[in-house]
Order: structure tokens, then C-alpha cells, then sequence
């Protein structure tokens, strides 16, 4: 029983990635190379790791001010408690998976990386938002101007992601979603 809701549950996930994908390429107009297919193995997807840039983003007072205000903000710290909370989280269900269910231990890791998807989604979603407000406070001490420049150079030093699929493999928003956060406000 277990194992078939496992099975078709990572059968929705392949066809939800491959979904994913498909959509990615026709709005990037980008081939996804190898890591496209490794992004579609369960398990797998948790650790290929997601190219973000072409070159490294020009340091400017802007990357600068937005660093500090990540600092200031304690941003480091309050996304490494959320990681540890998570973690616990994890382990807590694997042992009830493990001793409570007596599911095998393969089993039972296969059950965890599915329920990992929505939290790591939110895991995202959480830190987009800082990176939001340490773009909000360089923005409030340097001004239109530089964050617009700045904005522009990180468009052309990033790879271009889609919103949907950047949620689901990024910790920081695209530089699209950055612009429009820092600028249409
Ligand atoms: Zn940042």
C-alpha cells in the first residue's frame, strides 16, 4: 500500500518536473544540457546543482549597500535558524517514518524528499524576500538611478529563468522579479 501511492507519487513528480521543463525551454529558448534530465530523477534533483550567471555581477555601491543591509538585517542568521528548523523537521519525520511506520529506510528517505518539495518551495519563497528587503534598503540610501543600473547589469550577468521554475530551483528571484519588486513600488 505504501509503496504504491510511493511509486505513483514520484510518478507525478517526474511528470510535474517534465512539465516544469518543457515550459522552461520553450520560454527561454534554452537548452537545459545534462542537468534538464538530472532535474527529472527524484532524489537526484535535491543536490544538481542550477547555474545562475554568466559572469559574476560587477561589484557596484549598490551590490555593497545591498550586502550590508543583509547583514545589518541579520538575514545569514535568521535563514540559517529556518534551515536548522527544517532540518529538524526532516529528521523527526524520517524516524517516525523509520520506527512508527517500520517503513524500509530507503522507503522512508524516497517519503521525505517528497514532502521536502512544498517547504523547500517556501524555503525559497522566504529568502526572495530578503533579498527583496536588502534591495529595498539600498534603494531607500542610494537611489532610482543606481538601483536601476544596478538592476540592469545583474539582467545581463544572470542566466534568464522563468518566475515558477526560478521558485522551484533558486534561493534568489530572478533579476526580473527584483526589478519589478524595486521599481514599480
Ligand atoms: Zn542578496
Amino acid at each position: 500500500m505504501a509503496l504504491g501511492i510511493l511509486v505513483a507519487l514520484l510518478a507525478l513528480e517526474f511528470v510535474l518536473r517534465l512539465v516544469l521543463e518543457i515550459r522552461e525551454r520553450r520560454a527561454t529558448q534554452m537548452h537545459g544540457g545534462v542537468f534538464a534530465l538530472l532535474r527529472l530523477v527524484p532524489l537526484l534533483n535535491d543536490i544538481v546543482p542550477l547555474p545562475e550567471s554568466r559572469r559574476d555581477v560587477p561589484a557596484s555601491a549598490f551590490v555593497e549597500a545591498h550586502e550590508r543591509a543583509h547583514r545589518e538585517l541579520r538575514h545569514g542568521i535568521l535563514r540559517n535558524l529556518l534551515k536548522v528548523i527544517l532540518l529538524c523537521f526532516a529528521v523527526g519525520f524520517l524516524l517516525f517514518l523509520l520506527v512508527r511506520c517500520e517503513m524500509p529506510w530507503w522507503c522512508a528517505v524516497l517519503y521525505l524528499h517528497l514532502a521536502a518539495i512544498p517547504f523547500r518551495l517556501f524555503f525559497h519563497w522566504y529568502c526572495w524576500g530578503q533579498e527583496y528587503e536588502a534591495d529595498g534598503r539600498a534603494f531607500k540610501s542610494l537611489g532610482k538611478k543606481a538601483a536601476k543600473d544596478a538592476m540592469r547589469e545583474l539582467a545581463v550577468s544572470e542566466i534568464f529563468y522563468t518566475p515558477l521554475f526560478a521558485l522551484f530551483y533558486r534561493e534568489h528571484p530572478t533579476a526580473a522579479l527584483r526589478s519589478q519588486k524595486l521599481l514599480n513600488h
